[in-house]
């Protein structure tokens, strides 16, 4: 059975890029005859406005995109995230790390690299090995093939839209946070364990999202999980040919006209509908999402795009 999701973070209300990813996961669940979920990704309690959550609710609302099922909220769900990071502790693949940003950027300069990803540094793996008396602030996931070595791990995967992809995880990201110095929890593994929770099998979300695929399947290997099947959608360009985000201010939806607003992101995804009202509009969406996906979807991705997470 088909279940799709929106996983919206509440930092700011959907704005036209957040409701192409919206909209594409609910074409596609409906588009398999399948079930759509929302979940409400607020673990970063300190980003996430009160209020925001139900603003965006009301939105998809407005959009006639309607949960199949209550939407869940990350925030109440940090005990089976634990069991998730206890599982990692306890096979050796998550181990405490007690540096500070500033070590790790120190520790990265003796060595004579810069390994900046996306303003993240490549953790060195001082911590690897073990704590050496200090205390841990945060846990972070081995991104090695094996759990004694150091062989690097190049995952691969299949895109439905983008094709085969490839990241060596060692070198491209290495260890990953799991759980921060600040006690919050990281998306990868909030987002791994309730795709599994909600028994999830596919997963349709905007491109600069794509760059954390590996990081979910290693945990999802890690933790004995099934794989989803994964789309990730062409992303809404500014003016500036900058990607729309709620980081660089995009404006909130312009939901007094509804329908309009829902063929504008159904363009995004290479659909053109005439319909005029919003029932009109997504029932024509549906309509061609199935004919047209795989064909008119755009294939290739603006270069340089900046990414999330
Ligand atoms: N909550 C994430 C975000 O808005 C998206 C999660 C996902 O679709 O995997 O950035």
């Amino acid at each position: 059975m088909y279940v799709g999701r929106f996983a919206p973070s509440p930092t700011g209300p959907l704005h036209a890029g957040s409701l192409v990813a919206a909209l594409a996961s609910w074409l596609d669940a409906r588009a398999h005859g399948g079930r759509w979920l929302i979940r409400i990704e607020d673990v970063d309690g300190p980003r996430c406005p009160p209020g925001l959550d139900r603003v965006i609710l009301d939105q998809l609302a407005q959009c006639g995109l309607h949960p199949d099922e209550p939407p869940l909220w990350q925030s109440a769900r940090g005990a089976l995230y634990e069991q998730a990071l206890a599982t990692l502790q306890n096979s050796g693949w998550a181990y405490g790390c007690a540096c500070s940003r500033k070590q790790i950027s120190d520790a990265l300069q003796a060595l004579g690299v810069s390994s900046e990803r996306h303003g993240e540094l490549v953790y060195p793996g001082t911590c690897r090995a073990g704590l050496q008396g200090r205390t841990a602030r945060a846990w972070r996931l081995r991104s090695t093939a094996e759990l004694a070595g150091t062989q690097d791990l190049t995952l691969t995967w299949h895109d439905r839209r983008l094709g085969a992809q490839t990241q060596n995880l060692s070198r491209e990201v290495g260890d990953f946070v799991l759980k921060r110095a600040d006690g919050l929890w990281a998306y990868q593994l909030a987002v791994v364990v309730d795709d599994a929770a909600q028994d999830v099998t596919d997963i349709v979300r905007g491109a600069d999202l794509a760059d954390n695929t590996p990081r979910q399947i290693r945990l999802q290997q890690l933790l004995g999980l099934p794989t989803p099947r994964y789309l990730h959608t062409p992303l809404v360009l500014g003016a500036d040919g900058n990607k729309l985000s709620k980081q660089n201010g995009a404006a909130a939806l312009e939901l007094r006209d509804a329908a309009l607003a829902l063929r504008l992101a159904a363009s995004s995804l290479g659909l053109a509908i005439e319909g005029q009202t919003v029932a009109e509009v997504l029932a024509q969406a549906v309509t061609g999402w199935r004919v047209a996906f795989g064909g008119m979807m755009p294939a290739t991705e603006p270069a340089n795009l900046p990414a999330r997470h």
